[in-house]
């Protein structure tokens, strides 16, 4: 096995590269079976590389070589090299131009990176190595060159012909061809490279930007979608104005793409002018799409955009960098999100994911740095850890130098690194720069993985008196990081008094104030405070989850009960009620009994809840959920799944049960949510009133069934019809069978409604799971080759269905594992990503845990793709 060890890339090999590219013209000559691309690029050596004599190297993969020639002529004999890893020539004077022309096979691409057929259509994925795949090129991320590309193709199959920028010919050819020219003025690395040749439907609008300029937007499906495109191009001009509002950033070409594509491996892909979209994440309509696919489509068309500015006229120098461009544009998405939504409920979401994925990725074998320092397939590193944690690490740096000098920062860095591919490190240092603040210790961050656990003590003496709060921080040993060094933890905190008003103190030598940001940045550290206004009854710790740690602060039922019915701080109010639930869970797993004084004490909370008034309707149902399995496991060492799973539903029923009369008190309040609007309020009452639902059913209210019944029989949504849905899902009962097979005949020639119903069915507890699984994936419906159908089936059933994905006999994990041995043959990148639940081996019970340990040295045995192999190598690394 460790011969075959995919060869690691290390950020301290980097070098600056040979050659500067000056110039690129790309012709396709284009078709499924095989497409011609002739590529013309000047280059000249870079006057900054290490040798100055090096040879060129492109990256070539999978592509045939079909003739070769620099300066005109062909090159002599030895110059030009073919390797495992493409070409490499010799010989080359200051300055040449290159003629490569070179052929690719679309139809034959599974892989879905570099240019691939889709229903039909031709488009491309290049990020982060596609490119490669297209042609022989200097295929990183810091050789950028402007584009001129020439696209031919058959007029009837292909009318639509696209690529980045803008179009400055077209017409027509002989033999039913026609041609496109697109010429891109701005620099950019082969990553962001597009095109696309379909027969698509196209939905227009516009946007004039801050300073009056028109742009052209176009949204582009295929034609039987074309009613689904409201929402996506609706959300796509509020991220443009928002972007110019918050961030100062404007569009900068004349016209901005988005084409929907049934088969992609990502979410979206942010290619200059020319974004290309997991259809998921485009086509909506109240009829087909929850709220939750409204927010996330709203979301992730914001995120592409915002690249525009973050990642794109800035971009990464390689791809250790890949958080420069992805933490700070998922923070920006956020911002955006939190701008469209209400109460705080946004950090809520982000944080529970953050919490239940994330978390648990830094403390697997999976683990590494926000900016690893080494990789073996880079493919591998789109995770939680260099987005979402990335993102944090944004919000941190503006929390420490305060959001005026952050904005300052931005528009610093976005000035002074336009058409540059930069660092991390470059990132941080414009920040110190305009803050004034020695940042060094915090570049820690990105540098070192895992969750750091900070403890909290505190003491006081009565009113006017003093208070003293005690932090502590450690960072638990991650794979290859042994040892930790200590990083700087901006803490933010209040003191609730008995009516839950904040109370006013000074720290000494500082100004009144009712809310601090307290810097923790040694081990242990001691903050004063002096002269409060009175007695503390509560603390409010973390507000807004100020920095993603794990936090013991010790505190007692009572005090949490109280933040639960007065924090003003919706993630610290929400964060009560999630360590009531998480304590009541350890101690039915550590003493194997429930503590009934605690149980009834949150029971007793959650009813003061449920009779107050005031609260937000999406609040009160965001903090009604208990957590899911999967982040209650890290609260162990070592834990059997499934017995996790019953206690956590069980504990459900048990809170709820005695609270089933309130809930229904509330549920008539809410007869008329389903009234098509689509504010943050409506949506809000949307999800409360299927929380309610949901909850009943949980603990057994019998009137709750058939009022899920008729809550799908009446729906004129897809919200209220999976509302009705989700709620049966779990119960072995006659409802759920008549419900789903009803879904199913209905969305059976809707792709992606199906894949609602594969989810239901291969997530859901109720026995049976391998009959239905075989079911789903006879289902007509169900592709190999299309990576929305594969997760819609496989992730659920690992994700949620604990009850069958870890049966005791090891029959889920070699199932999962042997379609991810088919997948692999396929599809790489998306197989690398199934596996990855296999990874988790030693968080479950030894027994569980020694067979999926088997189902990885098989599939480690076997002939895989490196993608895999580099995620079951880590996996099983001592
Ligand atoms: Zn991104």
């Amino acid at each position: 096995m460790r011969d075959a060890s995919p060869l690691a890339v290390y950020l301290n090999d980097y070098q600056q590269p040979a050659f500067v590219v000056e110039s690129l013209e790309l012709d396709f000559d284009l078709a499924a079976a095989a497409t011609e691309v002739t590529t013309r690029m000047a280059v000249r050596r870079n006057p900054e590389a290490v040798e100055p004599d090096a040879p060129l190297r492109l990256y070539g993969d999978g592509v045939e070589l079909v003739s070769f020639t620099v300066d005109g002529a062909k090159p002599a004999e030895g110059l030009l090299e073919q390797d495992a890893e493409g070409l490499l020539l010799h010989g080359l004077p200051e300055a040449a131009r290159l003629e490569i022309v070179s052929r690719c096979h679309p139809d034959q691409n599974t892989a879905l990176e570099g240019l691939y057929a889709s229903s039909g259509n031709l488009c491309t994925q290049c990020e982060p190595e596609g490119f490669r795949r297209i042609t022989f090129f200097p295929d990183r991320p810091d050789v950028l060159t402007t584009y001129r590309v020439r696209l031919e193709a058959d007029r009837a199959q292909y009318p639509v012909l696209l690529a980045n920028g803008n179009r400055v010919e077209a017409g027509e050819l002989d033999g039913g061809r026609h041609y496109a020219v697109w010429e891109d003025p701005f620099l950019k690395p082969s990553y962001l490279f597009a095109l696309v040749a379909g027969d698509l439907a196209c939905q227009r609008d516009t946007f004039t930007t801050m300073s009056g300029r028109e742009v052209q937007l176009e949204l582009y499906v295929e034609a039987h979608n074309a009613d689904r495109c409201d929402h996506a191009l609706a959300s796509l001009k509020r991220a443009m104005r928002f972007d110019e509002e918050a961030f100062g950033r404007e569009y900068d070409l004349d016209v901005y793409m988005i084409v929907a594509v049934d088969d992609f491996n990502m979410g979206a892909m942010e290619n200059k002018g020319l974004n290309l979209f997991n259809a998921k994440y485009v086509l909506a309509s109240p009829d087909t799409a929850t709220d939750d696919d409204f927010v996330a489509i709203e979301s992730v068309i914001a995120h592409e955009y915002f690249h525009n500015w973050s990642g794109n006229r800035v971009t990464c120098r390689d791809w250790f960098q890949l958080s420069l461009k992805e933490g700070l544009t998922v923070f920006r998405d956020q911002e955006f999100t939190t701008d469209c939504t209400l109460f705080g409920v946004k950090r809520i979401d982000d944080v529970a994911m953050l919490r239940a994925f994330q978390f648990p990725e830094d403390a697997g074998p999976l683990a590494h740095p926000v900016r690893p320092d080494h990789y073996a397939e880079i493919n591998n590193f789109y995770t939680l850890t260099v987005y979402e944690k990335g993102a944090e690490l944004i919000r941190m740096l503006r929390t420490l130098i305060g959001r005026e000098t952050f904005r300052r920062g931005l528009d610093v860095y976005f000035e002074r690194f336009d058409g540059q591919a930069v660092t991390t490190d470059d990132f941080v240092a414009v920040m110190a720069e305009v803050s004034g603040r020695n940042l060094t210790p915090f570049k820690r961050w990105y540098t070192q993985a895992g969750t750091p656990r900070v403890t909290a003590a505190t003491s006081f003496d009565g009113p006017g008196g003093q208070a003293r709060i005690t932090l502590t921080q450690e960072t638990p040993p991650t794979p290859g990081q042994e040892h930790k060094e200590l990083v700087v933890i901006p803490m933010r905190v209040a003191f609730l008094d008995a009516k839950g008003q904040r109370i006013t103190a000074h720290q000494k030598g500082g100004e009144v104030q009712d809310e601090w940001v307290l810097e923790l940045s040694e081990g242990e550290q001691t903050f004063r405070f002096e002269e409060l206004s009175d007695s503390p009854t509560a603390i409010s710790w973390l507000r807004g989850f100020s920095a993603p740690v794990i936090l013991n602060a010790n505190q007692g039922v009572d005090e949490l009960a109280h933040l639960l019915a007065y924090d003003d701080d919706a993630f610290a109010r929400w964060e009560a009620a999630q360590t009531l639930f998480r304590r009541a869970i350890r101690s039915r797993i550590e003493h194997d009994a429930a503590d009934t004084a605690l149980e009834a004490a949150i029971e007793h909370a959650l009813a003061a809840l449920l009779r107050d008034e005031a609260i937000e309707p999406v609040l009160l149902a965001t903090i009604l959920q208990l957590p899911p399995t999967r982040e209650l496991a890290e609260l162990f060492e070592r834990v059997d799944p499934v017995r996790l799973r019953n206690e956590r539903d069980d504990l459900e029923k048990r809170l709820y049960m005695p609270l089933t009369e309130a809930m229904q008190q509330i549920q008539p309040k809410l007869d008329d949510v389903d009234n098509g609007a689509f504010t943050a309020e409506a949506m809000g009452r949307r999800q409360l009133r299927n929380r309610l639902l949901a909850l009943r059913v949980a603990a057994r209210d019998q009137a709750a069934v058939p009022e899920a019944l008729a809550q799908y029989q009446k729906a004129r949504s897809q919200t209220m019809r999976m509302g009705a849905l989700n709620a049966v899902n779990e119960l072995d009962h006659e409802a759920r069978q008549v419900l789903l097979a009803d879904f199913e005949k209905r969305y059976r020639d809707d792709p992606l409604v199906l894949d609602k119903y594969f989810g239901l069915q291969a997530g859901s507890q109720v026995a049976g799971g391998f009959e239905r699984l075989d079911a789903l994936l006879e289902h007509p419906g169900f592709r190999w080759t299309n990576p929305n159908r594969v997760r819609a089936v496989l992730g659920p059933f690992m994700a949620r269905n604990e009850r069958h994905f870890h049966q005791d006999d090891g029959e889920g994990y070699r199932r999962m594992g042997g379609f991810v041995e088919k997948l692999d043959a396929m599809n790489p990148q998306t197989a690398a990503r199934l596996a990855q639940p296999l990874t988790r081996w030693r968080k479950v019970d030894t027994a569980r845990g020694e067979q999926m340990r088997a189902e990885l040295e098989r599939l480690a045995a076997l002939e895989v793709s490196r993608d895999l192999r580099d995620v079951i190598e880590r996996a099983l690394a001592e």
